[in-house]
């Protein structure tokens, strides 16, 4: 696959280095394609790729079990920063940067930008490599760049689906943000997390857009979901099984919460928390998600009943307001 940098050497001197005898490798939807390819390489190591035909949404959900399973000795995992601290199973990170050139799309994207001389800017993983580029161009175009750095994810810039806390550190300072990459998923999450005016300059499509109308809509949603929840007796506390999304301390404090304040609550625990599987639930009136907050945030009109996050049931409790909430971000729990 043209546009992405595997960096089929490196694996190969990282599986020689760790003498790895069976590798089992992770690729997110866009990149699965490419498997192949990289399994016949790994085999010129003497190694046995094995390639996982899971789903694979982040860094989040990282293949432990199915490794061990597999006496699998290596993970090589595809398109993700690293995330998880403490890994079960060797796992090297194989972020997939992209080639796409980005200027003319920036230069778009600037238009937008029109009203605003302080921007912040933001990026996923695949696209880090612009940052100097695309400050560049902004600067020439007399804008004054702010790059967060929170230290709470991998890269200063970065940011992933659910961590937005380098953007966040610097939503005080600057006007606007530009993020650069394609889709409308993680400039949604900047303008959640900040409410400020969010400009994708995508270099797939070679175009430039503001995406404040799709997430004022989401943020609508949210509010009648945390509404419709308020009005229900009877909970499921969601966990998910993904080691990144694994927080059952948390549904163990929602669950005692949820009693606290004559609700019933039960805990359930899965890896794909999809509309389908909770359909299996009817005597459950609404569910409180403490895996992957995404799923509650744009799957809202998928599910028939509300899935909402750890802080927006914080809400539904009237410990914290929608306003506060607001503030914080609905990506915090
Ligand atoms: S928890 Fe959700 S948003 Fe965060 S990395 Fe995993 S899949 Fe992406």
């Amino acid at each position: 696959m043209k546009g992405f940098d595997f960096e089929e050497e490196r694996i190969k001197q990282e599986i020689t280095k760790l003498g790895a005898k069976r590798v089992l490798l992770q690729l997110p939807e866009g990149l699965k394609p490419e498997a192949p390819k990289i399994a016949k390489t790994i085999e010129k190591t003497g190694a046995i790729p094995i390639i996982s035909i899971d789903p694979c949404y982040g860094a989040c959900d990282l293949a432990f079990c199915e490794a061990e399973g597999l006496d699998v000795d290596l993970i090589v995992h595809f398109g993700h920063a690293k995330m998880v601290k403490h890994e079960k199973v060797p796992t090297i990170y194989v972020e997939a940067r992209a080639t796409a050139p980005v200027e003319a799309a920036i230069l778009q994207a600037i238009r937008l930008l029109a009203n605003y001389t302080k921007i912040g800017f933001a990026t996923s993983v695949q696209h880090l490599q612009t940052l100097d580029e695309a400050r560049d161009i902004l600067t020439r175009e007399g804008k004054i760049v702010v790059i967060g750095d929170s230290g709470q994810i991998a890269y200063p810039g970065q940011v992933s689906g659910c961590n937005y806390s380098n953007a966040k550190s610097i939503a005080d300072d600057v006007e606007a943000f530009l993020f650069v990459g394609g889709g409308m998923f993680h400039a949604l999450g900047i303008a959640l997390s900040t409410a400020k005016p969010t400009v994708i300059a995508d270099p797939y499509d070679n175009r430039a857009f503001l995406v404040n109308e799709q997430a004022a809509k989401i943020l609508k949603q949210r509010f009648a979901n945390i509404q419709e929840a308020k009005t229900a007796k009877t909970f499921g506390v969601v966990v998910g099984l993904k080691p990144g999304q694994k927080h059952l301390d948390t549904a163990l404090i929602v669950k005692e919460k949820a009693e606290k304040n004559g609700k019933v609550a039960y805990l359930l625990a899965g890896r794909e928390i999809a509309p389908e599987v909770l359909l299996e639930f009817p005597t459950i009136v609404a569910y409180v998600n403490t895996a992957c907050p995404r799923i509650s945030l744009e799957a809202t009109s998928k599910f028939s009943k509300p899935v909402i996050t750890v802080s927006e049931f914080m809400v539904v409790l009237g410990e914290v307001s929608w306003e506060s909430l607001l503030k914080k971000g609905l990506f915090e729990n």
